[in-house]
């Protein structure tokens, strides 16, 4: 059988598996190595990528910004990733097509192909997790932007964020509060204590005022950040996804009302959404984006 290799590299766990439309077969996953970046990381995803037989073409998704198959930038959890070019490295390697995205992207791209935005023709998607990053996806196409950075919608200025400083050395964006690392610096700066994200939903739970009031500022400025993005691009449905995503109630209710506050009457109707695919959405993702992409 030939087939779509998709590759999802991350900071921590490189995946990869055959993608048949929506559906993913012989999962593997292996660590992200760590230290030496690149010169460790690569020959590991081509060993994972020769151990598939009748590959026809491989799509990747990978962690950091991705302009023409090339990872302009990324963050320190793969040092030395900036600067691989992954589409001729792993085409020279593997003697096949290549193409890819970033990771959020492509996970946007799965939403909407095979996902919970299915049948939509335009969506938003915003990833919570470590960060927050987004996808918005247009008749199956990620909008990537001049340098690939479209989606960065953790890098927006938000009020409740003034004088924390982010992730991307800026300070007030709202990734610094939102995010799952932000909400647990929330915590830490409260109460001096650290909690996961896991235990910040079990004291949200037993209705413990830190943690919900950390998990309420973090739900509902996202919310009013995600209702003003829905006013300015007017996206037929959101996608919430990400390991924040899978938070308690308390989260949800906090991230609704920030919505409902900022979003204007005519796009107020817009579903908000649970994704669905979760760990398997950037391989499907890709996959589609490599279809569309050589279409
Ligand atoms: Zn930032």
């Amino acid at each position: 059988m030939m087939s779509t290799l998709s590759i999802d590299i991350g900071g921590t766990k490189i995946r990869a598996g055959l993608v048949d439309g929506g559906a993913v077969t012989e999962m593997q996953s292996i660590e992200t190595a760590p230290g030496p970046g690149e010169d460790e990381i690569m020959p590991a995803i081509i060993r994972l990528a020769q151990s598939y037989d009748g590959v026809t073409d491989v799509a990747v998704a990978s962690a950091g910004v991705i302009v023409d198959g090339v990872v302009t930038s990324a963050t320190d959890l793969i040092p030395n990733w900036a600067g691989t070019n992954i589409a001729a490295e792993l085409g020279t390697a593997l003697d096949v097509p290549v193409t890819a995205l970033g990771d959020v992207h492509a996970h946007g791209v799965g939403e909407a192909t095979y996902g919970v935005a299915k049948g939509y023709p335009s969506s938003l998607t915003v990833a919570v997790g470590t960060g927050i990053g987004g996808a918005f996806v247009v008749d199956g196409k990620p909008m990537i932007g001049e340098h690939g950075v479209a989606g960065h919608v953790g890098h927006i200025s938000h009020g409740a964020a003034a004088n924390i400083e982010c992730s991307c050395g800026r300070f007030g964006h709202i990734e610094a509060i939102a995010s799952g690392s932000g909400m647990a610096a929330a915590y830490e700066r409260a109460t001096g204590e650290h909690r996961s994200g896991p235990e910040m939903d079990q004291e949200a739970i037993d209705r413990k005022s830190p943690a919900l009031k950390v998990l309420h500022d973090g739900g509902f400025a996202l919310g009013e950040v995600i209702g003003s993005l829905t006013n300015a691009l007017d996206p037929g449905i959101i996608v919430v996804t990400g390991s924040v995503s899978r938070a308690v109630d308390p989260w949800w209710q906090a991230l609704r009302c920030g919505f409902a506050a900022a979003i204007m009457d005519p796009v107020n109707k817009t579903p908000l959404v649970k994704g669905e695919l979760g760990d398997e959405a950037p391989l499907i993702g890709a996959a589609a984006y490599a279809k569309v992409k050589n279409a």
